[in-house]
């Protein structure tokens, strides 16, 4: 490779929601300027949308927008610019993504209610459906697909096929599910779905990826509330000018994004990288429950992505103390959270394989002070 170099490598793993632990040749890939008006830039974009396309689904009547900033900025442009001027937005939540979907449209003065399921609940697509029945003016549902606070993996077809039997759009936070957990947009009836360069597909932060149905995104010329965060514009000056972002684009994160990309079909695709990551979380959880550890949700809702635990039940514990030690040992793990109970989170995502598990494991027995 003419930019392979030799890194250091990083003190420790993350084992966390992202940014995530990613390879040394997707760092690598970052050791090269290059000019966003320039043919090679434009294409390396273009190729970048193709695949980012496909990657969510086979079905030909879709295109996609890369946007600058976290995932979140692509949430807030799909909702300020999807939802009309006399729309109004529904969000089905059951964590604190779900709750932020909800908060962005109020920010937004966007006519916006919210379907609060709890956070140790799946939602139930009975009571959307009913609440759609009653709530002729709701034009758009808005879900999370994994919820990262907790974990669990929503039920997004059957949620789905109710918003698309009542005639809805439907907005789909993917940002934890594309790359790392095969499916299909078009069959989950996503319209449009949000995910971002920092988490399955393993590049680096930086900018959000927008799939979406380009029948549904063609009728939101104009709606934005905001000039950067317009999706419509952004896609727009894409398409038209190949590749081109409107403003300042991340470069050096787009480079590495494509590497990413290389190295995601390396391994096997989706399904392979979903093998890996559904290994990880098994061998994390059997060694965790060996070690008197409780998962905070049952086998069935979870996903292979970030797992929740409860905090260990002796008075002695506590959090920072038990981060410190971990990270010493070369592993940093995620705080909770769940707003009534005491929680933390260990991610499997990223460049984080079995053997990696295996080794963590150890370092948290090593790590129990409080037994
Ligand atoms: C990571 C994530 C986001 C985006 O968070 P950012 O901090 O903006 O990257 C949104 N939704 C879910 C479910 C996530 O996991």
């Amino acid at each position: 490779m003419d930019d392979a170099f030799s890194f250091p490598r990083n003190p420790y793993l993350l084992l966390t929601p992202g940014p995530l632990t990613t390879t040394a040749t997707v760092k690598a890939a970052m050791l090269r300027d290059l000019c966003t008006w320039d043919e090679d830039y434009n294409r390396l974009v273009e190729e970048i949308r193709r695949e980012v396309t496909a990657l969510a689904t086979a079905d030909p009547g879709y295109t996609s927008v890369l946007l600058q900033g976290s995932g979140t900025f692509g949430v807030e442009a799909v909702v300020t610019t999807a939802v009309s001027e006399d729309g109004e937005l529904l969000v089905v939540a059951n964590g604190a993504y779900g709750r932020r979907i909800h908060e962005i449209a109020r920010r937004g003065r966007i006519p916006c209610s919210l379907i609060d399921c709890g956070e140790l609940a799946a939602p139930d697509p009975g009571r959307v459906a009913a609440e759609l029945e009653s709530r002729p003016g709701v034009t758009h549902v808005a879900l999370v697909h994994c919820e990262t606070t907790t974990g669990m993996l929503n039920p997004a077809a059957a949620i789905g096929r109710v918003v698309k039997e009542a005639g809805r759009v439907f907005i789909l936070d993917a940002m934890s599910s594309l790359g790392g957990i095969p499916f299909d947009a078009a069959a989950l009836g996503a319209d449009f779905l949000v995910s971002s360069a920092n988490k399955c597909i393993q590049g680096v932060p930086g900018f959000s990826l927008v799939v979406a149905r380009r029948s549904e995104l063609e009728k939101t010329r104009g709606r934005a509330r905001s000039l950067s965060l317009d999706l419509y514009d952004q896609w727009e000056t894409m398409e038209r000018q190949g590749g081109k972002w409107r403003f300042t684009s991340p470069t050096h994160v787009v480079r590495a994004f494509r590497q990413a990309l290389v190295e995601l079909k390396a391994e096997g695709g989706v399904a392979a990288r979903y093998a890996r990551y559904r290994e990880n979380h098994r061998l994390l959880v059997e060694g965790m429950e060996a070690l008197g550890f409780r998962p905070l949700l049952p086998h069935a809702l979870r996903s292979p992505i970030i797992t929740a635990f409860h905090r260990p039940e002796q008075e002695r514990y506590e959090f920072s103390r038990f981060y410190r030690l971990l990270k010493e040992k070369g592993f940093v793990i995620y705080p909770g959270k769940v707003t009534e109970l005491e929680t933390f989170r260990i991610g499997h995502i990223g460049d984080v394989h079995p053997a990696d598990m295996r080794r963590l494991l150890t370092a948290v027995e090593e790590s129990m002070f409080w037994v």
